[in-house]
């Protein structure tokens, strides 16, 4: 790996939420949703992060843009350390940066026309103002499949894809080179889902874009991602080439995660792996193997020593007692 080619690289990122209790509101325990995870991400590539509702997905979104404190732990966007730079390359880090978040509904002020919504961040950033800022966004919305005729229209006036185009939109004002993805397609109609990741594929090859691309459907992770990483309850338990990883999954949880992804050919029958009980809380988490209790390969081992995450091979890291 060319450490030239690296953007963003997360050591031992920690999230942990506290929960009040008690008629003082005191701290009386933590949700750990996201515990000590490492990883990075090359410029110009697709990084996927894949897993069940509530094991930390978006947490680590938000984290590495800093739009939240991590509890622990190192973020390095080109070299820098996120938590130590000064006011004013922090402002510039938000102008290389964007998210794009899931619900296009309630991400779109329904007061704010697309020219205002669009034009926010072009002017927070004093990157243009008035008749500058009304050419930008109208450029913004044939980039994204707007007509710019739609300028002065409320967000009430679209369907939900077209209101994520406007999201996209606003995410690209500001030109970044990396974005958060968080579910981008889950809350649209599946008949528009693959209009708006083929325009993020395009985007991406046109303005070299690095996504982090967020989802807990694996069969868009596929369409979309060059690597994944698979989160269970606030750990990473495996990560590899897309390609090697829904060929070749080592570890039980991914498996189980594959076998439900529908194969769009009748003749074509795959054995289900249903996984035993529901996702432990992450308030207190099954000590070491956070997997052990759905498990059916679990040993005395697993409950006893924390599987690392490890490179079973080239570019394959798993991290799971049954396979080391
Ligand atoms: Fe299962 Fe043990 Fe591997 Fe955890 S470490 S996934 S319990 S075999």
């Amino acid at each position: 790996m060319n450490l030239q080619d690296i953007l963003l690289e997360v050591k031992g990122l920690k999230k942990y939420f506290p929960v009040k209790g008690g008629i003082f509101q005191r701290t009386v325990a933590h949700v750990h949703a996201v515990d000590d995870i490492s990883f990075y991400i090359r410029d110009g590539e697709t990084l996927g992060l894949v897993g069940e509702s509530g094991c930390g997905k978006t947490t680590v979104g938000r984290c590495v843009l800093l739009l939240i404190k991590p509890t622990a732990g190192e973020i390095k966007y080109l070299g820098q350390d996120l938590c130590k730079l000064s006011e004013r390359k922090l402002r510039r880090f938000r102008t290389e940066t964007a998210m794009i978040f899931q619900d296009p509904y309630s991400s779109l002020n329904p007061r704010m026309t697309v020219a205002d919504a669009v034009g926010e961040p072009l002017e927070v950033h004093g990157i243009a103002k008035g008749l500058e800022k009304e050419r930008k966004v109208k450029e913004l919305l044939v980039e994204v499949g707007l007509s710019p005729y739609q300028v002065y229209k409320y967000p009430h006036e679209f369907s939900g894809g077209e209101r994520q185009r406007i999201c996209i939109a606003r995410a690209l004002a500001v030109r970044p080179k990396f974005i958060v993805a968080d579910e981008p397609v889950a809350a649209l109609d599946v008949s528009v889902r693959a209009g708006i990741l083929n325009l993020m594929k395009e985007l991406q090859r046109r303005f070299k874009l690095t996504y982090l691309f967020i989802s807990h459907d694996l069969s868009v992770i596929r369409h979309m991602c060059d690597r994944v990483m698979v989160m269970y309850l606030g750990k990473l338990v495996e990560v590899s080439e897309a390609n090697e990883l829904f060929s070749n999954p080592y570890h039980p949880y991914t498996e189980a995660l594959i076998s439900s992804v529908p194969i769009p050919d009748p003749t074509v029958h795959r054995k289900r792996i249903i996984l035993p009980g529901s996702v432990p809380t992450p308030i207190n988490p099954p000590p070491n193997c956070r997997f052990s209790p759905r498990c059916v390969y679990a040993t005395e081992k697993c409950s006893k020593m924390e599987p690392s995450l490890i490179e079973v091979k080239n570019g394959h890291f798993v991290a799971c007692h049954h396979y080391i």
